[in-house]
């Protein structure tokens, strides 16, 4: 029996696709690429914005054709869109033939299992699911980097945002049962760890009475093996100092810092019963600065909450003049059904809420490559990536997509001579820039680069032939 699966969404929902494609690779199911060919086909679902939900239905719908004219048996639908909708969704979907909660989905094989035998299954429960065991995972990712999960859930209240009720309280899994799973990883070639959760800087408190993010990457750094550690979606208020320590002293803590702030006027972030202002923010950020010389800060911002005003909106726009961070996404709000968010007066017209989103990105696109280009005629260490498909041709083809705004770059082509794709500790994987490589390099090893030219998000460089990759 053989699947196909399509994982949406954010790397906390690949993860949970990783998981399902260890289950069936266990219980004898082999993966297959070309969806027409395969018996299952699994769509593993997000639901965080009107554009995610409508993504993940199209994906389904557009998946579904290979019950007519492929050889899909059955049809599942895992994740977020089938847990907040599970009592509407199998109403209205009828070719989907399972639908699986976000507890239930390390139950798959078995679930597959009754279901190839003509159940009909609808796999929810109250129980929610339990990651301190290590869950074997097939990595999706590259050998050389992996997301580990470190804590599931959120107790925040933030107006305008739904996970909490889908994926529950904040629960933090212990450091014994990260350190195995990150043991795992090393000795399987993984050189970076991405540390995910909902709210990372909140990690221990449930379990250790007491933030612990700090202590545990330095425990995580003494595994050999492990180069890079990132941390990924800071909360403002739970940042401790032990983490700005730790990043501080820490070489193989990466000196990047994630932290979706969402607004800077006060008034907005009460609205969205979120945490400080731009001057606690402004605070908190210079700290990181002053503490971790030349940190990467990325941070994310949604433009058009309800009862947003222009002067709220300039505020905003001055803020990210002044702090200067390095990366922002830019999102417009997203009326979600189930929020209190989607209640409050003042909602802001569609064409207000593009045109502030068009300036802030504008705004952020200017800085961005004011920063890049400070980087050129730098020595810098890249981790390789990947080869760019036919370098050894003359070059053509656009760069990715730009994730965080979901516009396309549009004019960046891959440079003259680029022959690999790489990224420094300031770059995410999947969200942020890319070094253009030029010269010998080896995917999944470290080299040093010498800076040559510079775009809004990416950087291109040659490597510096005989020099000792840079630490
Ligand atoms: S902290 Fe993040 S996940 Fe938690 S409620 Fe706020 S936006 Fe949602």
């Amino acid at each position: 029996m053989n699947y196909h699966i399509v994982s949406l969404g954010c790397p906390k929902n690949l993860v949970d696709s990783e998981i399902m494609m260890n289950r069936l690779a266990t219980h004898g199911y082999s993966r297959v690429r070309e969806a027409r060919a395969a018996d299952v086909i699994i769509v593993n679902t997000c639901a965080f914005i009107r554009a995610a939900k409508e993504e993940s239905i199209d994906t389904v719908l557009e998946l579904a054709r290979h019950k007519e004219d492929g050889e899909c048996k059955l049809l599942v639908v895992t994740g977020c869109l089938s847990q907040r909708y599970r009592a509407e969704l199998p109403k209205e979907m009828p070719e989907v033939d399972v639908w699986i909660g976000t507890d239930e989905f390390p139950r798959i094989p078995e679930i597959l299992n009754r279901s190839l035998k003509g159940e009909q299954l609808q796999a929810f429960t109250e129980q929610r699911i339990d990651y301190e065991q290590v869950l074997e995972r097939t990595l999706a990712t590259p050998k050389h980097w992996a997301y580990l999960k470190i804590s599931e859930g959120c107790n925040h209240t933030c107006k305008f945002c739904i996970i909490p009720a889908i994926r529950g309280k904040f629960r933090s899994r212990s450091m014994e049962s990260i350190l195995e799973e990150a043991r795992g990883l090393a000795a399987c070639g993984v050189k970076e760890l991405v540390l995910i959760a909902q709210d990372i800087t909140d990690y221990g408190r449930d379990h250790y009475r007491r933030r612990a993010l700090g202590e545990l990457l330095e425990r995580l750094s003494e595994i050999e093996g492990i180069e890079w550690l990132r941390i990924m979606y800071a909360y403002p208020t739970s940042v401790d100092q032990s983490l700005i320590d730790a990043m501080a002293r820490n070489p193989k803590i990466c000196k990047y810092l994630d932290i979706p702030l969402q607004h800077a006027a006060g008034n907005v972030l009460r609205a969205m019963s979120r945490p400080g202002d731009s001057a606690f923010y402004g605070e908190l950020i210079g700290r990181f600065r002053a503490a971790v010389p030349e940190i990467a800060i990325r941070t994310t911002f949604i433009v058009g909450y309800p009862g947003e005003t222009q002067a709220d909106f300039e505020h905003l726009m001055s803020f990210m003049e002044q702090t200067r961070f390095d990366r922002v996404g830019v999102f417009t709000y997203s009326r979600e059904e189930d929020t209190p968010a989607a209640l409050l007066p003042g909602q802001v017209p569609d064409r207000e809420k593009k045109k502030r989103f068009r300036a802030a990105y504008r705004l952020q696109q200017k800085i961005s490559h004011e920063v890049n280009a400070s980087r050129v005629g730098r020595e810098l260490r890249v981790l390789v990536d990947e080869p760019i498909p036919g370098s050894e041709q003359p070059p053509s083809g656009l760069a990715g997509p730009d994730a965080e705004a979901g516009i396309g770059r549009g004019v960046l082509k891959f440079p003259i001579g680029a022959r690999y794709l790489g990224r420094t500790e300031w770059d995410a994987p999947e969200i942020d820039g890319t070094v253009f490589i030029s010269g010998e390099a080896t995917p999944g090893t470290f080299c040093t680069v010498r800076i040559t030219g510079a775009h809004p998000y990416d950087l291109v460089g040659g490597v510096v032939t005989g020099a000792p990759a840079l630490s």
